[in-house]
């Protein structure tokens, strides 16, 4: 009865499982679909259990990588590829380049790649019928380790492929720095795009031109229409239940027989320069994957001042956060949302980029213009990196970031600050509580501070007499308003120079009485006098 494996019987049965050659690899045929021939094939691995049925990779793989199993049962399959390649030369009937699996884990095995190279001796197989894949995830650990297993792979004469481009956080980066010979993008991660992933694509967007020119497989693909999206984007290769789900190699055997074959891939070269007008043409691969695979974007070309939005895509547009289309983006006058700062900016921006070719970044504000929305001021943080030239004109590439709401309040924060600082400079008011019943004053915290006022002032206002804060010529007219305050009068005010300084303040008394009518408290405070 049919079972899916638990973890615990994976690694019980493994050893007795390539034993009895429980594991075997299916073959998935690959073909260019715009001739309709094959042009070569993955091995996938099964695990038929004599008990529990057909085990799928997804289930098992992961267990044996866990278990450092993976490289024997990798190298396991790879011998069986290369009995299989021999089989077909040997009898002399047509077969196809096929591509093996390497894990992360048979990377970091030091002798996977030499023992490899054992086999394929042992079996003496043309390296051209055999292809490595490597998924991009594996380079999550580092790229180090990839690199140098690329490398002796590369050596060998062997083609590496990228799996499951798309699939990781940084798969454009990765692709910048390692020399991958082709790119497997995987229909299935096309349809959804996580959060967050584009952005950190984009940075290593910018070097679209290393490989640009790496052709690419499109595997997951199951129906016709996608297939033929994919051709008229420039995508011809593909993988995929709508030619064939993997089969076992008999009859796999007999399809290479009865289908028509293209010779291999040719292992272009990545290229150097990007070709430009392929990046815009809008049937082409890089269309695709500008429009898939990056953040918001746009390009331009920029000539003396003069800016022509080239294209943008959808991200940009949301990214912009108004309803508006990417046509009317590209079709309205570039510079119109900028004032004459923010063009300036924006410029030098673009000019440095040009003059020192690395990438720059700049935040311009600018009015966004849309029917629904009227006009909004956006703030945008724009890297621009130059891609190419065409004539005079320098083709520049601008990844966007909306950063209005984060410099709205970051404005906010300063605004208020300013305020409170301007305010508090400004009023320079020192306040205080003069109780009347027993002459004790209690100054505010600024007081204290700057007039070295302790926390109750006994006797007042004599204290401040002595102390100089009120001058010897207002002496008495400020004891006398303390007469007056004890008599019940509501209110005083006067300007008074205080301090040795003499500097005019308004000082003004407001006083609290109890329910009987008595005096109780007054407030004093002395602001400054403005000029
Ligand atoms: P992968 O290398 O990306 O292989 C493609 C997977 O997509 C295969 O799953 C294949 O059966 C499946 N697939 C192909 N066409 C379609 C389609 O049109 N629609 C859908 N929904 N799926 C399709 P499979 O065979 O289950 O393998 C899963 C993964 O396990 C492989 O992904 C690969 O990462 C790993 N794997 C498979 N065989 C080996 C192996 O021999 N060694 C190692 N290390 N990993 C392997
Ligand atoms: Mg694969
Ligand atoms: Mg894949």
């Amino acid at each position: 009865m049919p079972k899916r494996m638990d973890k615990s019987e994976i690694l019980l049965d493994f050893g007795e499982a390539m034993r009895r050659g429980d594991l075997y690899p299916c073959y998935q045929p690959q073909y260019n679909h715009a001739t309709g021939r094959m042009i070569g094939a993955e091995a996938l691995m099964r695990w038929e259990h004599p008990e529990f049925g057909p085990q799928y990779p997804n289930d098992f793989i992961p267990v044996l990588e866990d278990a450092g199993l993976i490289v024997s049962a990798d190298l396991h399959l790879f011998e069986q590829v290369c009995a299989f390649q021999r089989k077909c030369i040997d009898r002399g009937l047509a077969t196809v380049p096929i591509s093996v699996n390497v894990s992360r884990i048979d990377i970091a095995d030091g002798t996977y790649i030499d023992q490899m190279e054992d086999i394929r001796t042992r079996y003496d197989i043309p390296v051209r019928l055999l292809r490595t894949e490597i998924t991009e995830t594996s380079a999550s650990g580092g790229l180090e380790l990839i690199a140098s297993a690329m490398a002796k792979l590369h050596d060998a004469g062997y083609i590496v492929e990228m799996d499951d481009f798309g699939s990781g956080y940084s798969s454009l980066n990765i692709l910048k720095n390692l020399p991958f010979n082709i790119i497997k993008l995987d229909m299935r991660f096309l349809d959804s795009d996580p959060q967050g992933r584009g952005a950190t694509i984009i940075n290593a967007m910018i070097q679209m031109a290393k490989w640009l020119g790496t052709p690419t497989i499109a595997e997951g693909v199951e129906q016709l229409s996608q297939a033929d999206y994919l051709k008229s984007v420039g995508c011809s290769y593909i993988q995929g239940y709508l030619y064939s789900r993997p089969i076992p190699a008999d009859q796999f055997i007999d399809l290479i027989q009865n289908a028509g074959l293209e010779p291999t891939l040719p292992a272009l070269q990545l290229v150097e320069t990007m070709d430009a007008h392929r990046f815009w043409d809008p049937e082409s691969l890089e269309t695709l994957i500008f429009s898939n695979y990056v953040g918001a974007a746009a390009v331009f070309s920029y000539e003396d001042g003069n800016v022509e939005v080239l294209r943008v895509n959808q991200k940009y547009v949301q990214e912009l956060g108004m309803n508006v289309t990417e046509e009317r983006i590209v079709h309205s006058p570039s510079w119109d949302p900028f004032d004459d700062e923010n063009k300036a900016i924006y410029i030098q921006a673009v000019e440095k980029a040009i003059a020192t070719g690395d990438e720059q970044t700049c935040e311009t504000w600018r009015t966004l213009t849309s029917d629904c929305c009227g006009e909004e001021l956006a703030c945008l943080r724009t890297t621009l990196r130059v891609i190419g030239h065409a004539d005079k004109q320098a083709i520049v590439y601008a990844m966007v970031q909306n950063i209005t709401a984060e410099k709205r309040r970051l404005d906010e924060v300063t605004q208020s600050e300013r305020r409170f600082r301007f305010a508090s400079e400004q009023a320079n008011m020192y306040a205080w509580e003069y109780v009347i019943g027993t002459k004790q004053m209690r100054p505010c915290f600024r007081c204290m501070r700057d007039l070295g006022l302790p926390l109750v002032v006994n006797n007042y206002p004599e204290p401040a007499i002595e102390m100089g804060i009120f001058p010897p010529d207002y002496a008495d007219m400020y004891r006398d308003w303390h007469r007056q305050l004890e008599e019940g009068v509501e209110h005083l005010e006067a300007i008074i120079p205080l301090t040795v300084g003499r500097v005019p303040f308004h000082v003004r008394y407001t006083t609290e009485f109890d329910e009987n009518g008595r005096p109780l408290k007054a407030y004093g405070s002395a602001t400054m006098v403005q000029e």
